[in-house]
């Protein structure tokens, strides 16, 4: 069966020193100390050691082949995201991941495909630069939770997800810069409770300003399958019933409504949860995903959802019928 793993990392084997181009900030530049890792630097700050597989083509497709699947749709790591940076800066280091990721799809088109990145602080630049990913190969686009905490409902981000409609570019909302992380460093909580509250923050912010009502052929996928809102939707939907004062006041629809309007990634690390959220929202609107190469992800790419006792036609779904329809990519790309 095709198995197209719709969320997973990808960076440059070499990235210029922005910080020494563009003289100022903590841009993230990798340091291979030894064979095989390197560390990512942030300033002179240690962030996290990733693997050769972070970014050697061809050993991750090794690495997925063991798992029978051949496809993965990359992005960047959002650390790298830089909405903070001046907006032109951030151009220019967008457009050298997005021209990165762009080979390559060209490089090996029946195993990858490709998501970009924008300057989402200034949202003239990041039209010009989706446009730009749209004409270079890219099916889609990834952006954070919150751009410098700005949710993403504001006025100015709108025209970026009327360009996303009108291009046919679909969008991966990816939880990063965590609310209250300064206040949980230990545990690792501002990945295991941060994260999940910040997509359910983007999905809340999303339904709630009325981008969905807006933009009916919007095709975005949350990942993490969602964060905590499908576990949460009932109180969400309570909240919105007995307080719409506070609630409904930039759209009068009851949020379960749409419920089957976005996707989500299958990365719950739970069969239960996956079950749960199949009943919830379908597994059409389902998407494998890994979160690879990193640990927090599901490494084995969906290994035990073939374990779980699913019809077959669900299955399909989520390993590569909702994930062609997410991308707009037709299956043919990849058996021609
Ligand atoms: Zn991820």
């Amino acid at each position: 069966m095709l198995k197209i793993d719709t969320h997973t990392h990808i960076i440059p084997k070499k990235l210029p020193n922005w910080s020494e181009k563009f003289g100022y900030g903590d841009f993230i530049y990798l340091q291979h100390h030894k064979k095989g890792f390197a560390k990512m630097m942030r300033g002179n700050q240690f962030f996290r050691e990733i693997k050769e597989n972070a970014w050697n083509p061809k050993l991750r497709i090794e690495e997925y082949s063991k798992f029978n699947t051949q496809i993965q749709v990359v992005c960047t790591i959002p650390v790298m995201f830089s909405y903070w940076a001046k907006p032109l800066d951030c151009l220019d280091l967008s457009q050298y991941l997005n021209d990165h990721i762009a080979e390559l799809v060209e490089q090996f088109p029946k195993n990858y495909l490709g998501l970009g990145t924008l300057p989402m602080q200034d949202s003239e630049l990041a039209i010009t630069e989706l446009e730009r990913c749209k004409k270079i190969g890219l099916s889609g686009i990834q952006i954070g939770s919150n751009i410098n905490d700005l949710n993403l409902n504001e006025d100015r981000f709108y025209p970026i997800f009327e360009a996303c409609e009108k291009l046919s570019m679909c969008i991966l909302v990816h939880p990063w810069n965590m609310m209250g992380q300064q206040n949980m460093q230990r545990y690792w909580l501002p990945w295991l409770v941060g994260m999940p509250a910040e997509t359910t923050r983007a999905i809340c912010s999303m339904v709630f300003g009325g981008i969905f009502e807006k933009l009916p052929k919007i095709r975005v996928m949350f990942a993490h399958a969602g964060g905590s809102f499908l576990t949460t939707l009932g109180r969400i939907e309570h909240g919105f019933v007995c307080r719409p004062d506070l609630v409904a006041i930039d759209n009068p629809v009851n949020p379960r409504n749409y419920l089957g309007r976005f996707w989500v990634d299958s990365i719950t690390h739970d069969p239960v949860l996956l079950d749960y959220v199949i009943k919830m929202i379908g597994s059409e609107k389902i998407v494998l995903g890994s979160d690879y190469p990193f640990p927090l992800g599901d490494l084995e790419i969906g290994r035990f959802i073939e374990d779980m006792n699913l019809e077959i036609s669900v299955k399909e779904n989520i390993f590569f019928k909702a994930p062609l329809e997410w991308l707009g990519v037709n299956s043919g790309r990849f058996t021609d």
